[in-house]
């Protein structure tokens, strides 16, 4: 059973579904306003793996990813303008053909960093109704109130708020935020629905200029406005998986506030607690001590990767050198060790499939160390989806005296979780040179002859040029190393 740190009890749970081997899970994804930087597709990468482990440990999981698409404001305190307008004015593009353009940009990157599909992406701009609805419920609970710029919810009515970073709000309200809209109750309040236009008035006439105008907003029974950022994911994870989800992932920033309102809101809408059972939260990539972030300026995107000539699929094995709980720094030298790893990977695996078809009967004892593989590797992902140990127990396989075609299907099989496309290695790249194909001719030879003092020496002389011997019941096979 995997076990994972949920950080709503701050413990290394095992994890079980609420109906039996069915899992709900919920990501947060990307706000479409500009590119996806790596960091970013560190959370996706370690959301894609989860889900992978849970269907490998045969389970099935409904798997949601929204796209957000409005309402998500350049400061998390609720002001500021609205990314996607951001981004509409940066260049000078509707909202619309921002979200459209980044959208694609983030699938296409998506695609060849082999994460798979959720069944549903689902994006605000389509789940209006919903919102509203989920709004008009907290109205009606007492858990909204309206100011001159929105509707906001009232956090101090909900006894359970900061869960997950474990502060109390009193302790908030001392904190260190700045607190730039004095007419909320209290500084922790979040927006449920923005107003267009001052409150009272549903069209500002000094605003009839319509290139001043927001271009998403939508009527709601308080006024012209749209939704804020939280309620959408409180919405459509409603919509798609029911009032309680299993599990809930997204990077570690999006934990004393994002998730935190959609704790409360969810809750206080449905009465359902816990709104969602684990809570999983991956680390930042890192650049020079800092966290990799846009604003910054500090970031890659997939595409610089591709250019310097890597394979997209070495960010995806870069990801996995670290636990995900670990910052990991992004450095390039770091990227061409994932990349040579992977390659190594490759390698064997093209080497493998040559002896496709040589198989042999497998004594009672390569039976069972093919189980103690499988388990290793199995053990590895259920300790808190520790993908270096998993990693570990790949090349320990490789390693091992099993014959290289129960190699080639364990790895196979190892592979639905590490998603590095190992089933697709190009047979035109089994790049054995010719002089050590040679050399393991002249070795065979000499081995027949029981000339075991000059077939060592070959040994050596092929491992000196940088390959290693395999020897299996089938023949030995040469493999880079
Ligand atoms: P955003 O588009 O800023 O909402 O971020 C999308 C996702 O990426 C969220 O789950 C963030 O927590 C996550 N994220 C942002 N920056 C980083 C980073 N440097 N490393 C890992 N994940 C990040
Ligand atoms: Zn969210």
């Amino acid at each position: 059973m995997l076990r994972l740190y949920n950080t709503l009890t701050k413990k290394i749970e095992s994890v079980t579904p609420s109906l039996p081997k069915e899992f709900t899970l919920y990501c947060c994804g990307p706000t479409v306003y500009d590119y996806a930087h790596i960091g970013n597709f560190r959370t996706y990468t370690l959301t894609d793996i989860l889900v992978r482990a849970l269907r490998y440990g045969g389970n099935s999981v409904h798997y949601i990813m929204n796209i957000t698409d409005v309402g998500h404001l350049v400061s998390d305190s609720d002001s500021g303008e609205d990314k996607l307008e951001k981004g509409s004015k940066r260049e000078g593009k509707s909202a619309w053909d921002i979200a459209k353009f980044y959208t694609e940009a983030f699938l296409s990157d998506s695609k060849k960093l082999n994460l798979m599909d959720p069944d549903v992406r689902p994006k605000p701009t389509d789940h209006i109704p919903e919102q509203i609805e989920m709004i008009n419920t907290l109205i009606d609970k007492r858990y909204g109130y309206i100011i001159d710029d929105g509707l906001y919810f009232d956090t101090s009515k909900s006894a359970n708020y900061g869960e997950l970073t474990g502060q109390k709000r009193s302790e908030l309200k001392e904190g260190a935020r700045v607190e730039v809209n004095v007419q909320k109750r209290n500084p922790t309040d979040f927006a449920l629905w923005k107003f267009s236009y001052p409150k009272g008035r549903d069209f500002d006439s000094n605003l009839d200029d319509v290139s001043k105008r927001r271009q998403m907003e939508w009527p709601s029974p308080w006024g012209i406005g749209f939704p804020g950022w939280h309620i959408e994911c409180s919405a459509m994870s409603r919509r798609y998986l029911g009032d309680q989800i299993d599990i809930h992932t997204g990077g570690a920033d999006l934990i004393p506030i994002h998730h935190t309102n959609e704790i409360v809101q969810s809750e206080a809408a449905t009465g359902i607690r816990p709104f969602v059972r684990y809570w999983v939260h991956g680390q930042f990539i890192m650049v020079d001590n800092e966290k990799m972030a846009k604003s910054k300026g500090n970031f890659y995107r997939l595409q610089n990767i591709l250019d310097k000539g890597f394979d997209p699929l070495a960010l995806r094995y870069f990801y996995m050198t670290s636990h995900y709980r670990s910052f990991l720094n992004f450095t390039w030298t770091g990227l061409e060790a994932a990349s040579r790893g992977l390659e190594e990977l490759r390698s064997f695996m093209r080497s493998a499939k040559n002896n496709a078809g040589k198989r042999n009967e497998l004594s009672n004892e390569k039976l069972l160390k093919i189980d103690t593989f499988r388990k290793k590797f199995t053990d590895a992902l259920e300790n808190d989806l520790n993908m270096p140990q998993a990693l570990a127990v790949v090349y320990e396989t490789i390693k091992s005296n099993i014959p290289i075609t129960d190699k080639y299907d364990l790895l196979l099989e190892f592979d639905e979780v590490l998603g590095l496309d190992l089933q697709h290695v190009k047979q035109k790249d089994v790049s054995i040179p010719v002089e050590i194909s040679e050399l393991l001719k002249k070795r065979e030879e000499y081995r027949k002859a029981k000339d075991f003092k000059m077939s060592d020496d070959v040994r050596k002389e092929i491992e000196n040029r940088g390959y290693e011997i395999n020897d299996t019941p089938a023949g030995s096979v040469v493999i880079k190393k």
